[in-house]
């Protein structure tokens, strides 16, 4: 029997050499800082190579090749293509820059293998703190409730989830909506973030529910055609549930009148959510801070710390001013979630009883230590310097003729396009469009685009702490350069006027 037992091969996942798999840690985490340490060396931005791309397809391996063969994978295929987003040139979207401190915080928190969803751990108290911590640099209530999540587009639908459950006239949470006597609907500027709508298809609203109010030529949501659309709304036998205030849009940066918007949900019985998802960060320094106003009104706000506090992927987070409302929205019961008074399923936040995950990683971690390690006025200092050198791009952009910047420059996002006077306005599109295509292979930035106006613009969005000025200055040269070279190259019959 004993001589049985002792035959029986168990295997675990563990390394068979300890030393050789501490070596390697030690080799990677050296080579990560190097790789960190000399990002601006390399281009912004380089196409994968078509060997590379032939390598990432193949079949799923059966029989190990080791942990160094695994690494080594990783340099040779992975490591030298990234997004860009790590270096001093990238402004495409709106993509945070990370921080080596970061990664080694993700690397811990991945050591403790930690999830964090409910009960007995000091991860949980760490996220409870962190999340306070947020709630303090907002200037939010400190007894509201919140939940680290995945970014904003989750923490839009946490809140919008709230907001539905909360102002329908209905018992939503047990008949979902068909207990509703009217239509519900939300209102947001047209520059609303696409998450917005997003949340409304998946709250199971529908993409016509959320109401696009034009902007002003601020581009901030026209208050007299809000408040028009929803008396029309009403007059109609819809239901109005919720206002969309903007801290930052994602085109051109633009805050919303936050105080007027608060002011009228009060008077309409709206609830009031604010997608703060790299704007919201603005309150970190003293002098941006004023453009946030209101935005501490809101009865759930969205923010992201990937985007403009540069922690790693991913780090998001959702505030709910009452407690007991965001946890009526996604506590439910289970037999095998139960709690206890004490022991490991004990503990004061079940951060499950707060949002759609139940297995959840450690977030946090980064968050927190990152704060210890820079302090909060660090990150105000940064956010406005990257808002400094939007001003000083707009400058660069002024000096130039061929140059337009196509809207105001609110906060970190300038929006500019070459231009030239022997070209028809229709071929601008295309011409705009050929130079970031350039700009981006070439290695030398990576801004990305949007449409304003009908019009194709070239978008830097700054939320990067490696960027300098010279960056700027080598962006407004190149954009020159190339779109000199594409008019000289361009047939004289086509498209000149
Ligand atoms: C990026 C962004 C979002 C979505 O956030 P994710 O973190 O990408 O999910 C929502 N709103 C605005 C204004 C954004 O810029």
């Amino acid at each position: 029997m004993d001589e049985k037992k002792a035959r029986v091969n168990e295997e675990s996942l563990d390394p068979q050499d300890w030393h050789a798999m501490r070596d390697l840690g030690h080799k990677l985490v050296d080579d990560m800082m190097t790789h960190l340490e000399t990002v601006r060396q390399r281009p912004a931005w380089r196409p994968i190579p078509n060997e590379v791309r032939a390598k990432l397809n193949g079949p799923v391996p059966l029989e190990p090749q080791g942990a160094e063969q695994a690494y080594a994978d990783f340099v040779e295929q992975v490591l030298p293509y990234p997004l860009g987003n790590t270096h001093p040139r990238f402004w495409g979207w709106v993509i945070g820059t990370g921080t080596p401190l970061g990664m080694f915080a993700e690397m811990l928190a991945a050591g403790m293998n930690a999830t964090v969803f409910g009960g007995q751990s000091a991860p949980a108290l760490v996220e409870e703190q962190t999340l306070d911590w947020c709630k303090e640099m907002l200037g939010y209530p400190m007894n509201s409730s919140g939940l680290l999540v995945s970014g904003g587009t989750v923490a839009n639908l946490i809140g919008l989830t709230v907001a539905r459950n909360m102002k329908a006239d209905g018992d939503v949470v047990a008949e979902g909506l068909d207990a509703l006597p009217a239509k519900m609907v939300f209102y947001g500027s047209s520059e609303t973030h696409s998450s917005v709508v997003k949340a409304a298809m998946l709250l199971g609203l529908g993409v016509q529910s959320f109401r696009k109010i034009p902007v002003n030529s601020d581009y901030q949501i026209d208050l007299q055609a809000l408040r028009k659309q929803i008396n029309r709304d009403r007059n109609a036998g819809y239901h109005p549930f919720c206002i969309v205030g903007n801290a930052g849009t994602v085109n051109t940066g633009t805050f919303d009148d936050l105080n007027a918007l608060a002011d009228l949900c009060e008077t309409e019985g709206l609830w009031f959510h604010v997608d703060g998802a790299f704007g919201a960060l603005a309150a970190l320094s003293p002098r941006l801070r004023p453009l946030t106003a209101g935005m501490e009104r809101a009865d759930s706000l969205a923010f992201d710390l990937h985007k403009w506090m540069y922690m790693c992927y991913e780090a998001g987070c959702v505030l709910v001013r009452n407690a007991q409302d965001h946890l009526r929205a996604f506590s439910g019961s289970a037999a095998y979630l139960a709690h206890n008074p004490r022991g490991v399923a004990s503990g004061t936040t079940w951060f499950s009883e707060l949002g759609l995950q139940l297995s959840r990683g450690f977030r946090a971690l980064k968050i927190w230590m990152s704060l210890k390690e820079h302090g909060l006025d660090r990150f105000g200092r940064l956010i406005e310097q990257n808002v400094e050198q939007a001003g000083y791009l707009v400058g660069l952009i002024a000096q130039q003729p061929a140059l337009e910047l196509m809207a105001p420059v609110p906060l970190n996002i300038v929006c500019f396009r070459f231009v030239d006077r022997s070209l028809e306005e229709s071929s601008l599109d295309e011409l705009n469009r050929e130079i970031l295509m350039q700009l981006q292979e070439l290695g030398i930035a990576v801004p990305s685009s949007t449409i304003l106006e009908g019009r194709f613009a070239i978008r830097v969005a700054i939320t990067n702490h490696r960027s300098r000025r010279e960056d700027f200055d080598l962006l407004v040269n190149k954009v020159l350069e190339i779109g000199r070279a594409c008019v000289h190259a361009s047939s004289p019959t086509v498209s000149h006027r």
